[in-house]
């Protein structure tokens, strides 16, 4: 008896504690105790501006940026304060990967849907800790079953980024992401889904009310945002580029299930029809957008929509085997990319930027190095500002979903205390990015030390 009601105690204390976390809406603010960090002699680069600060001290307490001094800061000097001297280096916010698939890095296509999943969830983990560990503290996941791997980076079972996921990709039958072969058609009524479908990578549905109910499921299952594939893509084997999948209304229901959730709906679109269709049916974000037109970008610009898109390199086109049409596909999102950007400039359209790495650990290892190849288009100081600031605020737009709240992509007091310390000013030298175990001597994600070259 007496044990029962110590359980019941037990339990009501911890219902207690969770209704106390749920009721406070930051962790920012709830977590504003535990170690202290003072970085001194740092310049800062905060996100926004194009030149660095003075010699500067920052003040890290919990899981927050407390103050950020040009004069130094007092500690109470427990045992446990954390002094980092920067020598003057650069202190920067986290990088921020706006379209990253943290399932997809390791695997082949044909892994992917093979393997073992408790492998793969393994495989995914590591790769998490090198995402981390390349200086990305957070990513936003466009499409795969990531939500195990989420829960466990945040309980510290494993170090790896912030994720804010969006679980399957919803896709239409014959659209991007449904990778069945030819001869699973027709599907019968009453057969088990697909295998991508039972891994939760993707979801097919083909009608408004199929759409809701994949959608509500992902929001169910923690999505902090719905990705639609609204068009054709390259990496599936039976969609071809140029088709816009999804109706109208079909949009729609997606859109109005999300927002309902107070959240949004971003698609994977690359055609000027996929990209207006979905703007007409509410959606808030265009991922790609490569094969853009004058018409789409300024629609684009004068709705204020989104375009979350990635510098591909070249090299990219290796993933896919010689003479493959998804090789074709490929080489045409190539040709577009310049003028996209163009476009982009010319129209003022709210730009994210991210990698989409797909199944190529060696192309994730240059993951900081492919953000370099927006220099073609923009200032090293407005590359850094879309992947720290510019990524944050598309971010926010997942409104109550948004798993971390609290600031991000910044600098300043009161942030979340996601920073990156960097051997040189990557203002003036970008390339730093480029090797990130040699130029980011600390990285600290939610005010906790995941590598520290200096103070040892
Ligand atoms: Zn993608």
């Amino acid at each position: 008896m007496k044990n029962k009601l110590l359980i019941y105690s037990f339990w009501v204390t911890l219902s207690l504690i969770n209704a106390a976390w749920a009721q406070s809406p930051s962790p920012a603010v709830a977590g504003n105790t535990g170690p202290v960090t003072l970085f001194s002699n740092v310049r800062i680069f905060d996100g926004k501006s194009d030149k660095l600060s003075a010699p500067s001290y920052v003040l890290v307490r919990g899981n927050v940026i407390e103050k950020i001094s040009t004069t130094p800061i007092p500690t109470d000097r427990r045992a446990d304060t954390v002094l980092i001297d920067g020598g003057g280096r650069t202190l920067m916010p986290g990088l921020i990967d706006m379209h990253w698939h943290a399932m997809l890095v390791r695997p082949t296509p044909d892994s992917a849907l093979t393997d073992d999943v408790g492998y793969t969830n393994l495989a995914a983990g590591a790769e998490a800790t090198d995402t981390l560990m390349r200086g990305f503290t957070t990513i936003r996941d466009l499409g795969g079953p990531v939500f195990g791997l989420k829960r466990a980076i945040d309980e510290g079972i494993v170090p790896g980024p912030r994720i804010f996921p969006c679980g399957a990709m919803i896709t239409t039958t014959g659209g991007h992401g449904d990778f069945r072969e030819l001869y699973m058609l027709p599907r019968k009524s009453g057969e088990p889904r697909s295998r991508v479908e039972q891994l939760g990578a993707a979801m097919i549905a083909d009608s408004p009310d199929e759409v809701r109910l994949r959608v509500r499921e992902q929001l169910t299952l923690g999505a902090s945002q719905i990705k639609l594939m609204a068009g054709g893509g390259v990496a599936s084997p039976h969609s071809p580029i140029d088709v816009t999948t999804f109706t109208e209304p079909e949009l729609r229901a997606a859109v109005e299930a999300a927002e309902n959730w107070g959240t949004y709906v971003t698609v994977h679109a690359y055609m000027p029809d996929t990209i207006q269709r979905s703007i007409a049916a509410g959606v808030k974000c265009i991922e790609h957008g490569h094969l853009m037109d004058e018409a789409s970008a300024k629609l684009m610009a004068d709705k204020k929509i989104w375009l979350s898109t990635q510098p591909f390199p070249s090299e990219m086109a290796d993933v896919f085997p010689p003479g493959s049409t998804q090789r074709e596909k490929f080489q045409e999102v190539l040709k577009g990319m310049d003028k996209m950007f163009r476009l982009a400039k010319k129209y003022s359209i709210k730009t994210a930027v991210g990698t989409d790495v797909l199944f190529s650990p060696a192309l994730a290892k240059r993951q900081g190095q492919l953000l370099t190849i927006l220099t073609r288009w923009y200032t090293p100081a407005e590359v850094l500002a879309m992947a720290t600031s510019a990524n944050a605020e598309l971010l926010a737009l997942s409104g109550l979903r948004n798993p971390y709240p609290g600031k991000l992509g910044t600098i300043q007091e009161g942030a979340l205390a996601d920073l990156l310390l960097v051997d040189g000013d990557p203002l003036t030298n970008i390339k730093l990015l480029g090797d990130p175990a040699k130029n980011f001597v600390v990285i600290m994600k939610d005010g906790k030390i995941y590598k520290d070259t200096l103070s040892k």
